[in-house]
C-alpha cells in the first residue's frame, strides 16, 4: 500500500508560460512488465490502462495537424506492449516527425517481442532506456532481481543492429537516475563512467547518458514518506534551484497526452491529475487543441516542479544546464 502525499499544488514556484511546442509526448498505457521503486507512472503488470486505437487516431490527427511538432515521444508503462504501438511508431514516421520510443531495454527479450528491436531498427526509433546505474546490485535493487542482466541482453540485441554504434545513425540514450533522496551527479562525468564501465565490463555501447531528478510523486515519493524523508528531500530541491534552468524546462516545448488523450504540460502533471489549463481548468482533450495556438499559455506548476530545476536541472532529455 502506498503512503499518501502531501498536496503539491501550494507553491511559491515561480510562474512559466509555453513556448513553441516541438515535441508531443504520449502515455500508451500504464501497463510494464517491471515494477520499478523509483517509477513515477506506479506502472507495472497488473495496470490496465491502455490507449485505444481511437484515441492513437486522434493523437495521430492532432500531430499532423501541428507542424511545429518535430519529435513524437511515445511511452508508458511499456508502450511496446499496447497493441497499437507498431502502429503508431509507423504512421508517425511517414508524417516525417522524429519517433523516440521510451524503452525498459527488458521488454525486448518478453515472448512476443522477439522481433521488437528489429522493427525500432527498421524504423529508425531513437532509444531512450532508463538504466539507474551501470552496478548490478543497484539497479536490481531499484528495478527487481535480473533486470541488469535483462537490460543488457536488450542492449547487445539493439548493438548488433547498430543502435549505439557510431555512424550508424540508430541512436541509443540511458537514463540515470539516483538510487535515493539526492541529486544526480554531473552528466557529463557520469556519462563517462558509464561508458567506460559498460564497454570493458560487459561489451555493450550507446550514445547519451541523461541524468535526471527523482520526483517526489507517486512510488518514490511514498517511499520517501515511508522513510520520512520526505521533506528533507523537497528541502534540498528547493534549496538547488537553479534560476537558469526555468528558461528550458521540457513544459516550455512539450504537451503530454494520457492513454485517454487527456493533455497536461508534462508527464509528472499527468500522473498527479493537473491538467493543462486552455481558458479554464477543465481538462482539455487532445481532439479538442486541434489548431488552437499553445503559445504563451500558462503553464500549471505545483511543489514537484523544483525537482526539474534543481542543481544541473532535469528534463526527459537529461540535464538542463
Ligand atoms: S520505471 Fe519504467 S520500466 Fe520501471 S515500472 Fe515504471 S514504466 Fe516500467
Ligand atoms: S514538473 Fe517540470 S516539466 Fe512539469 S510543469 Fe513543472 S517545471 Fe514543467
Amino acid at each position: 500500500m502506498l503512503a499518501t502525499l502531501p498536496l503539491l499544488e501550494n507553491t511559491d514556484f515561480p510562474p512559466i508560460k509555453r513556448s513553441t511546442l516541438d515535441t508531443l509526448q504520449v502515455n500508451l498505457g500504464y501497463v510494464c512488465n517491471q515494477q520499478c521503486l523509483h517509477c513515477h507512472v506506479n506502472a507495472g503488470p497488473n495496470r490496465a490502462e491502455i490507449m485505444a486505437r481511437d484515441t492513437c487516431e486522434q493523437v495521430l490527427i492532432y500531430l499532423r495537424a501541428t507542424p511545429s511538432i518535430k519529435t513524437l515521444d511515445i511511452t508508458g508503462g511499456a508502450p511496446e506492449l499496447n497493441p497499437h504501438f507498431r502502429y503508431m511508431v509507423k504512421t508517425a514516421q511517414q508524417t516525417g516527425v522524429h519517433v523516440i520510443d521510451r524503452c525498459n531495454l527488458t521488454i525486448l527479450s518478453v515472448p512476443g517481442q522477439e522481433n521488437l528491436a528489429q522493427f525500432l531498427a527498421e524504423q529508425h526509433v531513437e532509444i531512450i532506456a532508463s538504466l539507474p546505474c551501470y552496478l548490478e546490485e543497484n539497479v536490481d535493487r531499484q528495478r527487481g532481481k535480473g533486470v541488469f542482466q535483462d537490460s543488457l541482453a536488450g542492449m547487445r540485441q539493439l548493438n548488433a543492429l547498430g543502435y549505439g554504434q557510431k555512424d550508424s545513425g540508430l541512436v541509443l540514450n540511458l537514463v540515470f537516475n539516483p538510487q535515493g533522496p539526492n541529486l544526480p551527479a554531473p552528466q557529463a562525468a557520469l556519462a563517462a563512467d558509464y561508458k567506460k564501465f559498460l564497454k570493458e565490463n560487459y561489451g555493450v555501447v550507446f550514445d547519451q547518458l541523461y541524468t535526471i531528478c527523482n520526483m517526489p510523486i507517486h512510488r518514490f515519493g511514498s517511499t520517501l514518506i515511508s522513510k520520512g524523508q520526505f521533506h528533507t528531500y523537497m528541502q534540498l530541491l528547493r534549496e538547488a534551484y537553479c534560476d537558469d534552468n526555468l528558461e528550458t524546462v521540457m513544459c516550455r516545448n512539450l504537451i503530454s497526452v494520457d492513454w485517454q488523450g487527456y493533455v497536461y504540460d508534462c508527464d509528472f502533471n499527468q500522473m498527479l491529475g493537473l491538467p493543462l489549463h486552455w481558458h479554464t481548468p477543465i481538462q482539455r482533450h487532445i481532439s479538442e487543441l486541434i489548431n488552437v495556438d499553445l503559445e504563451e499559455n500558462p503553464i500549471v506548476v505545483a511543489e514537484h516542479c523544483y525537482g526539474c530545476t534543481a542543481g544541473q536541472g532535469s528534463s526527459c532529455g537529461g540535464a538542463l544546464s
